[in-house]
C-alpha cells in the first residue's frame, strides 16, 4: 500500500463572505469545514484513483479527533500518532465580489522530543506494510529539521521509493536524504538555489544540482505549463493542452498522488509523466480541492504530449 505522511495537518475552515472588510463583522453561513493538509489532498487523490492507502502523522486534541471521524466517513485508512497538543485550524475568507481570499494559519502544535521518538518508531513500524511512501507539507515546531532526511535514509534502507513534497528548509535538508522523487514548483526550486530562474534551461541546471545530490527524479511542476522530469539519465518535458481551470488548489497534490500511482501500476516513466500531469489538470478543472475524477484523468492522459530533452 501507499503511505502517506501529514506531519502537520489541519481543519480547513472556509467562508463565503461578500464584501469582506477589515475590522468589520461579518454574518455567515457556517463555514466549509475540511480535513486539511497536503498529505491528506494526495491520500484522496489515491483513494479516487483505486488505490490502497494508509495516511499517517500526528493529530492531538478535539480538531484531531474531528479529522480522524473525518477519515472513517470517508473511510480512508489511517494510524496517526496521537500528541498532546491540539491540531490547527485554518480560516480562509473567500470574497467572491472581489475575488479576495484572506486566510489566517495557525502554527500548529509544538511536538514533543517524546513525542518525535514515538513518532519514528511508529513510522518505522507503518513502512513495513509500505511499498511507497509519500511525505507532504510543512513540519510542526519541535520536529527536527532534518526530519524528513531521516525518513528518507529509513525508506531507503527498506527498499521503499521515499516522495517528498515541501519546501524551505524542510526540501533543503530533506533532498541531503536523497529521496527518490521531490516536486518542486517553480517559487520553490528558486527559493532552493536562492536565485531567479529566468528561463527553462536554467531550470533544468537546478533541478540537475539536484539530481547530482542522489534524487532519482526531480519533478518540476510549472502549473498551466505543464512538468519536466529530470532524471539521473533522462530528461521529459510535458506539454498540456489549455484548458478551463475552477480550481488549481491542490493541483500539486493531485499530481503527486498520480505519480506515486502510476510508479506503482509499473507505468514507464514518460506514461508516468502524463498520467501525473493529467491527475493535476483533472483537479484544476474541479471546484474542490484535492478531487479528481479518475474516468476525467484517463481522457487527459492522452492530451498529454512528453518529449525528451
Ligand atoms: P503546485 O500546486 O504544487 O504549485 P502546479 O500548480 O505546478 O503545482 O500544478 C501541478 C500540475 O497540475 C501541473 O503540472 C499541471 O499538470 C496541472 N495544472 C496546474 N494548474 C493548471 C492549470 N491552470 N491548467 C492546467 N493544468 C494545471
Amino acid at each position: 500500500m501507499i503511505l502517506t505522511v501529514t506531519l502537520n495537518p489541519a481543519i480547513d475552515v472556509s467562508y463565503h463572505v461578500q464584501h469582506f472588510q477589515i475590522g468589520h463583522g461579518h454574518r455567515v453561513e457556517n463555514g466549509n469545514k475540511t480535513a486539511g493538509g497536503k498529505g491528506l489532498n494526495v491520500s484522496r487523490v489515491l483513494q479516487q484513483l483505486n488505490s490502497e492507502v494508509l495516511c499517517t502523522g500526528l493529530l492531538g486534541g478535539s480538531t484531531g479527533t474531528w479529522i480522524k471521524n473525518q477519515l472513517d466517513s470517508v473511510n480512508l485508512m489511517h494510524d496517526f500518532l496521537e500528541i498532546t497538543g491540539e491540531t490547527r485550524t485554518c480560516l480562509a475568507m473567500l470574497d467572491p465580489i472581489a475575488g479576495t481570499q484572506t486566510e489566517l494559519m495557525e502554527r500548529g502544535p509544538t511536538i514533543s522530543k517524546e513525542e518525535v521518538e514515538r513518532f519514528r518508531d511508529h513510522f518505522k513500524h507503518l513502512c513495513q506494510k509500505a511499498n511507497i511512501v509519500i511525505a507532504s507539507g510543512s513540519m510542526p515546531k519541535g520536529m527536527p529539521s532534518p526530519f524528513y532526511q531521516e525518513m528518507g535514509e529509513i525508506t531507503r534502507e527498506l527498499h521503499i521509493p521515499f516522495l517528498l513534497d515541501t519546501s524551505g528548509n524542510a526540501l533543503t535538508e530533506g533532498i541531503e536524504g536523497r529521496p527518490f522523487l521531490i516536486k518542486p514548483n517553480e517559487m520553490e526550486l528558486r527559493a532552493y538555489v536562492g536565485r531567479e530562474l529566468s528561463n527553462e534551461e536554467e531550470m533544468l541546471e537546478a533541478a540537475k544540482i539536484i539530481c547530482n545530490k542522489g534524487v532519482q527524479y526531480v519533478l518540476l511542476s510549472l502549473g498551466s505549463k505543464g512538468a519536466i522530469l529530470v532524471g539521473q539519465e533522462n530528461i521529459l518535458k510535458a506539454e498540456i493542452p489549455e484548458m478551463e481551470v475552477k480550481n488549481p488548489v491542490g493541483s500539486g497534490d493531485s499530481m503527486l498522488a498520480g505519480m506515486a500511482y502510476a510508479l506503482q501500476q509499473g507505468f514507464s516513466i514518460s506514461k508516468s509523466l502524463a498520467f501525473a500531469c493529467a491527475c493535476g489538470m483533472a483537479n484544476a478543472v474541479e471546484e474542490q480541492t484535492g478531487y479528481v475524477e479518475k474516468v476525467v484523468v484517463e481522457k487527459l492522459v492522452p492530451q498529454v504530449k512528453v518529449t525528451p530533452l
